[in-house]
């Protein structure tokens, strides 16, 4: 029996898993193996020539992460989703699905720095390149196609800046131009969906709220299943071309009876076969428990943050607040136009005193746990110049938004009087 709804509050229990049909269990069982058994030689053949799918070996798909998958799937109104080890795995995944040695995407600059790095350094080493343009004029990115670009990518809620990125109007340029918008979306599950709003493809770090609970690394890409491959069939040879790494299949022909699938099945059965980084069937299981009370959760989270925001701009000792609300113009119509529910955890400051306020201030917090983490249901906190954002040159910090006195506060579900408590006698000590 499958249960047919929109509200995610339903989805995170119920999407893509009823009962386990070997024993009836309510909980998805961990399943801890790498290989599966046969039926026959026609069962192992049909399974390696995708004619039939099922489970072949671990590295590639497993019954654990297929329930994460296709629950995960259900929330974002994507076709069909991809666990992999990291968000750092998904992001790479996400981009080398379509881009070969010679052809170049388009990013934002506002970006996790891992993220940053990635791009700047490792993909452009492998003969990847990256175009950053400042997403504050969307024309930037029209701009900077060419025939070579394969995708836009961005983040939904980028931190520090936590400037909503305008993903409609994005989406709409990639449209035109056939060029594919990948969201990550790891700081804004539940309050947006970025498959609505024109985006094709959309990846988590579910290390965060996903998790939720600060013990799992993994993440998880989602195929919107609304992007024409076909119809741009020089911009996506991964795609559209023989691959002869898989007797010659073309994708987007081999899977058309399961749906429009191309995107993801090749990042499955190449990406995943090749370059390996699966998510382990433990650390799903932790996200199918995280993904439960997501919707809970992040309405706690954002409620809370809401808070702090307001807390924080009425504070003597600082400088300057960074939060969605506080945000006007442009800036917060774009968050009232792609959010639905809160606008997010995450919430920025400057503090009067520079570097060393701002090292006063997180030394001397007691309740905040001082990591390099979002997302956990713990408050957190962090001076990215120095840790997150380190390895960054100081002119891609700044076009980052990581000023030297930035302090980063992942804001927990704690209850709302202990965190402004601890805020409150830390700020005191700065
Ligand atoms: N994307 C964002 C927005 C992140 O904050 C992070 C990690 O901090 C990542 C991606 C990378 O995720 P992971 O640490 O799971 O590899």
């Amino acid at each position: 029996m499958t249960v047919e709804t929109n509200h995610p509050e339903t989805l995170v229990l119920h999407a893509g898993f009823r009962r386990d049909e070997a024993t009836n269990a309510v909980a998805v069982p961990i399943y801890q193996t790498t290989s599966y058994q046969f039926d026959s030689t026609e069962h192992a053949e049909n399974l390696f020539a995708l004619k039939e799918l099922g489970n072949i070996y671990t590295r590639i798909m497993n019954p654990t992460c297929d329930v994460l998958e296709k629950r995960v799937a259900a929330l974002e109104g994507g076709v069909a989703a991809l666990a992999v080890g990291s968000g750092q795995a998904a992001t790479t995944f996400a981009v080398l699905n379509l881009c070969k040695a010679g052809d170049n995407f388009v990013s934002s600059t506002d970006l996790y720095g891992g993220t940053w790095n990635l791009f700047s350094n490792t993909l452009r080493d492998i003969g990847v390149e990256v175009r950053f343009v400042d997403p504050t004029d969307p024309e930037n990115f029209r701009r900077a196609t060419d025939d070579r670009t394969r995708c836009y990518y961005a983040e939904t809620l980028p931190n520090p800046k936590l400037n909503v990125f305008p993903i409609r109007e994005v989406a709409d340029i990639g449209r035109e131009l056939g060029v594919p918008l990948i969201m990550d979306n790891t700081a804004c599950p539940i309050i947006c969906r970025p498959l609505d709003h024109g985006a094709a493809i959309v990846m988590y770090s579910t290390t965060k709220y996903i998790g939720g609970h600060g013990t799992s690394i993994g993440g998880l890409i989602v195929d919107g299943g609304n992007f024409d491959w076909e119809a741009h069939r020089e911009r996506f040879p991964t795609l559209n071309e023989p691959d002869p790494s898989y007797h010659g299949a073309v994708w987007t022909e081999a899977v058309k009876p399961l749906g429009p699938i191309a995107y993801i099945i090749r990042a499955r059965v190449i990406l995943l076969r090749d370059l390996g980084s699966p998510m382990s069937p433990f650390n799903a299981f932790q996200f199918i428990q995280g993904l439960e009370t997501l919707p809970l959760r992040m309405r706690a989270h954002c409620e809370n943050a809401q808070k702090v925001a307001e807390f924080l701009t009425n504070h003597p000792k600082v400088t300057h607040v960074i939060y969605p609300t506080l945000q006007d113009g442009e800036f917060r119509r774009r968050a009232d136009a792609h959010f639905k529910g809160g606008y997010g955890a995450l919430v920025g400051f400057e503090l009067e005193g520079g570097r060393e306020a701002g090292g006063r201030f997180i030394n001397a917090l007691q309740l905040f746990y001082h990591v390099a983490n979002i997302g956990d249901a713990r408050s957190l906190a962090i001076h990215p110049a120095t840790t997150t954002h380190s390895q960054l040159s100081p002119e891609e910090q700044l076009a980052s938004g990581v000023s030297d006195s930035y302090v980063r506060l992942s804001v927990g579900i704690e209850h709302i009087d202990d965190i402004l408590g601890d805020l409150r006698q830390a700020l005191d000590a700065a």
